[in-house]
């Protein structure tokens, strides 16, 4: 069953693109994608640069999963920052660290240039503050300030402390911030559909309402469809929590967390210039937080809920779990009418560290963002690709990190995380 965009803010303010036909028939191409997010379509984009021969096959739309429903937040952070460094010193030495750091910015370089190169119109801003939420979070933005100027960052992040994090947001929460203006926020879906609409630029084949059933091994694998398939050298899995193919190997890895997100009525000049006068996003340091932006029409985008039971929410569940969150960080905006709410999976990985790896010697995937998968999808995208040209040296950094399996599916894990998120959310309470 194909499904429509779910009622969010973005797709309500897409660009409007030429329509994505389903797969009717078959076809042959180079590489075959499945899964039309940022992984799917930043991965095509960087073949058909190459000049390989791309077909993408997306069972709902193009940015139908967490793409087009997320908080819209290009930040350093890869979830995993330091179990990466850990993990990748086995194959890396000492030059994890480096490595791992410069990862880390990467992803904006790569979505910075698409914008420019394809003139992609997604409201792309510089401005980021990670909030401390009590006065213990404060060292460790501390260290992470100067851990960035140590890395010649100094003229992009700044410390803000006490009353100055007034002049960035009015609000009473925070006791310190650390600015980042490396850090972005933007549409996210229609820097999806605008990276798609690049594809199809340089000759390679998108469809929509094309769900893949089966992968078919060998050779040459196929990937078939309800009404049609796809022969290719090589495919590649991004279904990421919204998938169910291959489930022998990959189970048990990624568990999808339902995060819930809304958007407010446009709020005046006046109003949107007092509570975020800098236009900056926000989040916070606590293991289960909020995150917060304007969009350009100074709607507030405010996300914070998250579901670890496998379950979503229902209609009015997340307004009704977010609004007092809302509040107590701006006050000034009680009773704010909230125009859009929706929610959408996020792939946690037990470790944090993207679960990228072969299930044949020509069927790779690549999943597991652990909720911050926009810089990281892009420059997962430009692994997977020199992987698929022919360069395997990063995909073997990643490939070699052993991952947790958790045993009797989803439901277990997804208890499981919920268990340890809970010890941490508690854990956090006494600090
Ligand atoms: C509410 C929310 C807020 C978030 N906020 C942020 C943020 O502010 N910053 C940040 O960095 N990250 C954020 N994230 C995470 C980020 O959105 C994801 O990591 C990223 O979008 C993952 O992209 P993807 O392409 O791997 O997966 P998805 O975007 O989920 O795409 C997977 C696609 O595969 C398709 N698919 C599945 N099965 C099949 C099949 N059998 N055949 C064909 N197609 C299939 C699905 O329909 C879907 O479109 C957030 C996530 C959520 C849910």
């Amino acid at each position: 069953m194909t499904e429509p965009y779910c009622n969010s803010y973005y797709a309500a303010s897409a660009n409007q693109t030429a329509a994505f036909p389903m797969l009717d028939g078959d076809i042959d191409v180079d590489v075959a994608i499945i899964g039309g997010g940022f992984t799917g379509i930043a991965s095509a984009l960087e073949l058909s640069e190459r000049g390989f021969r791309v077909a993408v096959l997306e069972a709902n739309q193009i940015g139908w999963g967490a793409t087009g429903r997320n908080g819209g937040q290009v930040t350093g952070s890869l979830s995993g920052d330091k179990a990466m460094e850990r993990e990748f010193r086995k194959t890396l030495g000492a030059e994890a660290s480096n490595y791992v750091w410069n990862l880390r910015w990467r992803g904006h370089d790569i979505i910075e240039d698409r914008v420019k190169k394809y003139g992609i119109q997604c409201d792309l801003k510089h401005g980021h503050m990670l909030t401390a939420y009590k006065p213990s979070h404060i060292p460790a933005l501390k260290a992470m300030y100067h851990e960035a100027c140590e890395n010649g960052m100094e003229d992009q992040v700044e410390l803000i402390e006490g009353a100055d994090v007034k002049d960035y947001l009015e609000s009473d929460l925070y006791p310190a911030g650390l600015l980042n203006n490396k850090n972005m926020h933007l549409h996210s879906l229609n820097l999806c559909l605008g990276e798609a609409d690049a594809v199809r630029s340089l000759g390679g084949q998108i469809f929509c309402s094309s769900r893949v059933t089966e992968i078919v091994h060998g050779k040459r694998p196929i990937v078939k469809t309800q009404h049609g398939q796809v022969t290719a050298d090589t495919v590649l899995l991004a279904g990421n929590a919204y998938h169910q193919l291959a489930q022998g190997s990959m189970k048990g890895v990624l568990f999808p967390a339902s995060l819930g997100i809304m958007a407010t009525e446009p709020l005046s000049e006046e109003v949107a210039n007092k509570i975020n006068p800098h236009d900056i996003a926000v989040y916070d340091c606590r293991m289960v937080l909020d995150y917060f932006r304007l969009t350009a029409d100074k709607r507030l985008i405010f996300g914070g809920g998250t579901k670890y039971s496998g379950g979503g929410y229902n209609t009015t569940a997340v307004e009704n779990e977010l609004r007092p969150a809302l509040e107590r960080t701006f006050p000034r905006l009680k009773g704010v009418k909230i125009d859009y709410q929706w929610s959408g999976q996020a792939g946690i990985i037990i470790n944090r560290i993207p679960h990228i790896g072969k299930i044949a010697p020509n069927v790779f995937f690549a999943e597991g963002y652990s909720g911050h998968g926009m810089a990281t999808s892009h420059i997962v995208a430009e692994i997977m690709a020199n992987t698929i040209t022919g360069s395997l040296e990063e995909f073997d950094i990643f490939a070699n990190v052993p991952h947790t399996k958790l045993p009797f599916g989803k439901w277990f894990g997804n208890a499981a995380i919920s268990l340890g998120m809970w010890y941490y959310v508690q854990l956090e309470k006494l600090k």
